[in-house]
């Protein structure tokens, strides 16, 4: 059985299974794995095998308690047919540049590749612990994961799902997607504030829970899909190789040399998937943090010291609007081989004061892995525009500050190796900002804007978005933050 510890804890441990149901660890730290000899995966032993074949093998890696063919299986009913492509996440190129596609699921955002997995992980562990209690996931999201988890556990049985995102802090299509889920186990409601507001408000809920055992009472198990889910990353690892593989495929890099990946990060799930990869032995050379501006990453990054006392940006690529990146917990972990007393010590300092600086020795580990770079929203607007005029490729807010990144990434560092930009949603779940960067024109509805954007650039919209228009509003509600206990507590009861 393998082992995956607390961040904050060496004592507080878990099975796979374990962590994935808990999604949190019970002293608030995030499960991780920290000895990868057994979890090394040869690039060349996949050149032969499919996009499903390759997640299965990576998964299966890093999730070692569950049998290889049961992975298989699993992860076959979890992609087949939901994709546009059988190659789930396709490698374009654009100009000199690569483009890994990862929105081509279900939601049209990259979270589908690991939310559709996750409801069946969560399934088969409630199977292995012979747990007959009711999972009840709770979700805060910044737009994306919260659509691609009612999703992916909409009729899921054995489970239910509550997802709270800021209002007025996701786009309308967004908006649209969630509210008018379908399923008798879900529910979905805004809070006033922002994301970080709801992703805190849900991390009380779960220590409130584990203090007073309120849920164990009602037949129900909590747990995540936030990227703190360990269930959630492990998916999201296999792009990383697919992509390298394609790469080797098409001669864009020899087996063994080092790739480049540019990721647009909000909660450092994404980005941390790939220094995961790099673990399990693929060749990633740097890891390219790009940030709106809420910029505390960039800063990070350059600095060692973490700064959240800022001013919170609303901008035009809200699934990075963040500024506590719950994910690079982990990468601090791992950077300071398993320094848990470190780890403990710099989430308390973030909670109390809410700043950090980690050791010199620690910053430079940080240094030699990752670049940073931070894009404003004119930035991302004028790079959609270029990109659209010079390579006829559309790109959505977020991937626009990855490529804004990139161009920066290529300047200063000069790098030869391939370099693999990360697009994380479709342009049509974001039709106003991307119109009004091609074009300069800005239609009151989002619908409207889909249909101008269609009309303009003839790229197809998304089946999963040109069918929202005219579905019903299944939910209306909006509550404060301090209500969202009493919200679910309610919700459990029904
Ligand atoms: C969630 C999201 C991101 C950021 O991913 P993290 O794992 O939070 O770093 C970037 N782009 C889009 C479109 C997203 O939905």
């Amino acid at each position: 059985m393998t082992k995956y510890f607390s961040t904050r804890s060496e004592s507080v441990t878990a099975s796979a299974p374990e962590a994935i149901l808990r999604g949190i660890a019970p002293d608030g730290g995030l499960y991780t794995p920290l000895d990868f000899s057994g979890m090394q995966l040869r690039p060349a032993a996949l050149l032969d095998k499919t996009a499903i074949e390759i997640a299965a093998e990576v998964i299966g890696k890093l999730l070692p308690d569950f049998g290889a063919d049961e992975m298989r299986a699993l992860v076959a009913s979890a992609y087949a047919g939901k994709f546009e492509t059988d190659e789930l996440t396709p490698v374009v190129p654009v100009g000199d540049a690569c483009v890994l596609e990862l929105f081509r699921g279900p939601t049209s955002a990259f979270k589908d590749v690991a939310l559709s997995v996750l409801p069946r992980l969560i399934a088969a562990s409630r199977d292995k612990l012979g747990v007959t209690d009711e999972i009840a996931i709770l979700t805060a999201t910044s737009g994306d994961t919260g659509k691609a988890a009612l999703a992916g556990f909409s009729d899921v049985p054995g489970t239910r799902i509550a997802v709270f995102y800021p209002d007025g802090g996701v786009s309308d299509i967004q908006r649209a997607q969630m509210v008018t889920q379908r399923g008798a186990n879900v529910s979905v409601c805004a809070i006033r504030g922002n994301f970080d507001d709801a992703q805190s408000g849900v991390k009380a809920i779960f220590a409130d829970d584990e203090a007073n055992g309120w849920a164990a009472k009602a037949g129900v198990r909590l747990s995540s899909a936030n990227s703190i889910n360990l269930g959630r990353l492990a998916p999201q690892v296999a792009y990383y190789f697919k992509a390298y593989v394609d790469l080797v495929l098409t001669g864009a890099a020899a087996l063994g040399d080092e790739v480049n990946f540019v990721v647009p990060t909000g909660n450092f799930g994404d980005i941390l998937a790939g220094e995961l990869a790099r673990r399990m032995g693929l060749p990633v050379g740097r890891l390219v943090c790009a940030s709106n501006a809420n910029n505390v990453l960039t800063d990070f990054i350059r600095t060692g010291r973490y700064d959240r006392r800022r001013e919170f940006h609303k901008t035009l690529s809200p699934s990075m609007d963040i500024l506590v990146s719950s994910n690079l917990e982990r990468y601090l972990l791992l950077a300071s081989d398993g320094d848990f007393a470190l780890v403990q010590r710099l989430m308390t300092e973030l909670r109390e004061n809410g700043v950090y600086e980690v050791p010199a020795a620690l910053r430079e580990t940080v240094r030699r892995r990752f670049c940073a770079y931070c894009a404003t929203d004119a930035e991302a607007i004028e790079t959609i525009g270029r990109v659209w005029h010079e390579q006829e490729y559309l790109l959505d807010p977020h991937t626009a500050v990855a490529w804004t990144a990139m161009e920066r990434f290529r300047r200063e560092v000069g790098t030869d190796a391939a370099t693999v930009v990360l697009a994380t949603a479709s342009p049509y779940k974001f039709p106003h900002t991307v119109l009004r960067a091609i074009d300069g024109e800005t239609p009151a509805d989002g619908f409207e804007a889909m249909d101008r954007l269609r009309a303009l650039t003839d790229v197809p919209i998304p089946p999963n978005l040109a069918a929202l228009r005219g579905q019903k509003v299944r939910f209306h509600d909006c509550i404060d933050r301090d209500e969202m206990l009493a919200y679910v507590q309610r919700a459990i009861a029904k």
